[in-house]
């Protein structure tokens, strides 16, 4: 080390005067934590000294920097973003963004007590799932209902509930993972039952569920391949044939559809996705959805259908460790009275709306935005209006069918690195924008930038460093 170094590191101020320099602070943070940021920020600046860097010019500029990261931390982690990727139920930016009547009912009750377990009829305790077990069986036509923290634990809870210590015979078709975490083999293996694979990955037989039967069966099961799709030479068997099979061996036949749909999607020109009413027809005994993809509402899973399975599922132990809090609760009681108005739906459910979103009208977005957003970025960068293909996300088919439009940003000298290091400058603006790199483009398309946050849209890229 040099001996300028050596001087300027004996010249860095102690922890204690710097303490002695920030009493505001501490009373405003806490003793522990400015200690805390004080040490690593000294220790950096030491560090700094040691490769050759110029020593802080006074404990001013230290405390500066101390400062800063306080505050910082007190920024809040989980934060809204502008999702830009062209996947409108993205399962890592939240999926469903909930409608107005939804986050106002979270509002009513968040603030002070509720009659969540309490009946007021009666005056005495109650149960929870009143408040929404009437309301998903008028929807969706099921005798009885019960509601926990997702799909994923609906699937465990039946399971553990119908089949532990039992067989559960599954199409080799169907055993999908879906997002990393939630793999049909695993969590069959955690819910205590045994899966018995059946027929093959592209063919499955009513004969294969036949032979697979035994007295060990404790249900049949057919999973909703959500996220993927096996073509040419398939054969799946329907609902109605696996549902008599079960009728004839005493089996309740469950039926984990995934999307909680309970509309027809054709009708608004989306693909075709089962409704839970059609499949409590076509003989499931229960049916089991998710409330934050197609239904448009908060994370949960539902499950619906027969009464006396519904009744024994609500007494495993687990329910309690799975169940709903009031603000799910709240949310999603309010989305699933917006399904009574069908008329207003499409208005109403944020979800519906942005995948109904017409093209031209997103269209007309980008050739408003696209001048505004070149001259923010300059000379760096062009900016095009490209059409470009959105997504349903979450579970729903991959296949790219949704038209839309984006802005599509290219880095004028064509590298690969001006047009990353964009993207994450991007990404940490103080509302971040995610959008997606494709084929030496930055895209951001702009299905779900309502016309109402284009403002703030523009404002993000005058932050730019
Ligand atoms: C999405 C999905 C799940 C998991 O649902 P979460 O609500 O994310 O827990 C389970 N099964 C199927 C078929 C799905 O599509």
């Amino acid at each position: 080390m040099s001996k300028a170094n050596h001087y300027q590191l004996r010249d860095l101020p102690s922890v204690s005067v710097i303490l002695d320099a920030m009493h505001d602070d501490i009373s405003q943070w806490g003793h522990d934590a400015v200690t805390d940021v004080a040490r690593a920020q000294l220790e950096q600046a030491r560090v700094s000294v040691k490769s050759g860097s110029p020593a802080p010019e006074s404990p001013e500029e230290i405390i500066k920097a101390i400062r800063a990261t306080l505050n910082q931390s007190a920024e809040p982690s989980l934060r809204p973003v502008f999702n830009l990727t062209g996947i409108v139920l993205h399962s890592n930016l939240g999926r469903a963004s909930l409608p107005h009547a939804a986050i106002d009912a979270v509002q009513r009750v968040a603030a002070g007590a509720s009659n969540l377990e309490y009946d007021l009829d009666a005056g005495a305790r109650g149960d929870r799932d009143s408040h929404i077990e009437s309301l998903i069986c008028e929807l969706t036509g099921a005798e009885a209902a019960t509601v926990v923290n997702n799909n994923a634990a609906a699937v465990l809870l039946v399971l553990n509930t119908l089949a532990l210590m039992k067989n559960v015979p599954v199409s080799r078709g169907e055993l999908v993972e879906i997002g990393g975490s939630f793999r049909v083999p695993d969590i069959m293996h955690r819910s205590g039952c045994t899966l018995v694979e059946v027929g093959t990955t592209n063919r499955t037989h009513l004969k294969d569920y036949a032979n697979a039967i035994s007295a060990d069966t404790a249900l049949l099961m057919r999973v909703h391949t959500s996220n993927y799709r096996v073509e040419g030479f398939t054969h799946t068997v329907p609902e109605s044939e696996l549902a008599a099979l079960a009728r004839r061996h005493a089996i309740p036949f469950v039926v984990d559809m995934g999307c909680g749909n309970l509309i027809d999607l054709t009708a608004l020109g989306l693909p075709h996705e089962a409704t839970a009413q059609q499949t409590l027809r076509n003989g499931a005994d229960l049916v089991l959805f998710s409330g934050d993809k197609l239904l448009g509402g908060p994370q949960a899973g539902v499950i619906a259908g027969r009464k006396d399975l519904i009744a024994q599922i609500k007494q495993n132990p687990l329910k309690r460790a799975l169940r709903l809090d009031k603000m799910t609760l709240a949310a999603l009681e309010a989305t699933l009275k917006l399904y009574r108005h069908p008329t207003d739906l499409l208005q109403a459910l944020p979800t519906l709306r942005l995948l109904t979103r017409c093209v031209e009208d997103i269209q007309a977005q980008t050739t408003r935005l696209a001048p505004i957003i070149s001259d923010a970025l300059g000379e760096r960068y062009r900016v095009a209006s490209v059409a470009v293909a959105s997504q349903i996300g979450s579970g729903s088919l991959p296949q790219e069918i949704l038209p839309s439009a984006a802005l599509a940003i290219r880095a004028t000298d064509q590298r690969d690195e001006t047009l990353r290091t964009l993207s994450e400058d991007l990404r940490a603006c103080r509302k971040p924008i995610v959008g997606r790199l494709k084929n030496g483009a930055l895209l951001l398309d702009l299905r779900c930038l309502a016309t109402s946050d284009e403002d703030d849209f523009i404002e993000q890229f005058s932050g730019l460093r």
